[in-house]
């Protein structure tokens, strides 16, 4: 088959949700993926911050190996060995005390939600409770998880979603605050906005967050589904805030590949929130993707894949700022945390024209917001991948 073959034979049969590039990726090794034309890619888009490792760590393919042979599944009514591992490794790297797995980013968004609905009903023996997300968010697209997202695009044809939702601005407390009333039982937040275009939050604007969530004893639900498992130099991003989530929510990289997610929660609220009958999945936490969570976390610390890209991050911003430098007319500026860096793109430009371009050239990036250039490169990215990177924008800019 050649590739449009592939190609219309797959629209045939799929519900035409996404504007695919017309690409057909065969397979993938390190930083690269091979179409199926042979032709080579520099891979800085990572399936969407998921391929952490890139393609093919030969630690992790030999861990999910050895699990198919084993067992695939087996109900949530029963324990199993890669459950147990993969809950006391992701407590012991996020901070957190109690981990429910889900199968995507979404679906941890909806427990996260359940579960600060929970702790206030524990405590006021009161349904109704609203919760403070913000405008640009994005939260996953199942309706709970939409319902906090703050994207009229997405929602429009949507309504009525869940009650009780308040937007606030990013990055400005005094929003937030005026919001917050005896109903208020949480406040979901991103520490760095991805979809949104790359926003880190400001210290002052999450350590006011943690503060108003104490002092109205609320849950604060940081939503680390992209901008977690190393990618911000940290491990989870909040830890370069000094500050700590009542409720985290983790996927994407979480598996390095397979899918799974989870919300961790900390001890106080494990102990007045989501009990036996409140919550469930089929599927959540199988012993494949258990299997992968222990050998992702466990390749993540072998590696020091947060290390790596708080030592490699500033590199990559200043081969940013010197594109900037060299076509400020198309480049405006960047921002961004470690190895989640968006490139601002003059209004006159689509970033989606630039990522098609960087495809033509062998380069995958992503976009975000409307005028934001976004890259997510595999974590193992060195500094020679991202000249790479640069040269081939360069070229593009
Ligand atoms: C991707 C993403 C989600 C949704 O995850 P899915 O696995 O696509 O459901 C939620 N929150 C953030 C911040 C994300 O980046």
């Amino acid at each position: 088959m050649n590739k449009q073959e592939y190609i219309d034979a797959s629209e045939e049969g799929l519900l035409h949700v996404y504007n695919r590039f017309p690409v057909v990726f065969d397979h993938g090794e390190g930083m690269r993926l091979y179409d199926s034309d042979g032709k080579s890619y520099l891979d800085f888009a990572s399936g969407i911050g998921v391929m952490a490792f890139g393609y093919g760590h030969p630690d992790h393919t030999a861990a999910l190996h050895e699990q198919v042979d084993k067992l695939l599944h087996t109900s949530n009514l029963f324990y199993h060995p890669p459950l147990m591992d993969a809950a006391s490794a992701l407590c012991r790297v996020s901070g957190m005390d109690k981990v429910f797995f889900t199968n995507s980013g979404a679906e941890a968004i909806e427990g996260a939600i359940k579960t600060a609905k929970k702790y206030a009903f524990k405590k006021t023996g009161k349904a109704g409770k609203n919760v403070i997300a913000f405008n640009h968010s994005f939260h996953g697209r199942t309706v709970g998880a939409l319902s906090v997202t703050g994207n009229e695009h997405y929602r429009e044809a949507f309504y009525p979603l869940m009650d009780g939702v308040r937007f606030a601005d990013f990055n400005d407390i005094e929003s937030v605050r005026t919001l917050v009333d005896p109903d208020t039982c949480g406040i979901i937040v991103e520490p760095i906005q991805g979809e949104g275009g790359i926003v880190p939050a400001t210290k002052e604007f999450l350590q006011g967050l943690r503060q108003l969530c104490d002092e109205h004893d609320i849950l604060l639900i940081l939503d680390e589904i992209q901008c977690g498992m190393g990618r911000s130099g940290h491990m989870y991003a909040y830890m370069g805030y000094d500050i700590t989530p009542d409720v985290l929510t983790t996927a994407k990289a979480l598996g390095g590949g397979v899918p799974v997610g989870a919300f961790a929660v900390s001890k106080k609220v494990a102990a007045s929130s989501l009990e036996p009958g409140d919550h469930g999945t089929t599927y959540g936490g199988n012993p494949l993707v258990c299997a992968a969570v222990k050998a992702s976390i466990e390749l993540m610390e072998k590696l020091d894949l947060p290390g790596h890209v708080k030592e490699t991050a500033p590199y990559l911003e200043k081969k940013l700022s010197e594109l900037c430098e060299k076509h400020p007319e198309t480049a405006l500026g960047h921002r961004g945390v470690g190895f989640m860096q968006g490139l601002i793109i003059s209004p006159e430009i689509k970033p989606v024209d630039i990522a098609k371009k960087a495809l033509e050239k062998g380069l995958v990036v992503l976009t975000a917001g409307s005028d934001v250039l976004r890259l997510l490169p595999p974590l193992i990215a060195e500094k020679s991948d991202i000249d790479e990177m640069a040269g081939i924008l360069d070229g593009i800019l």
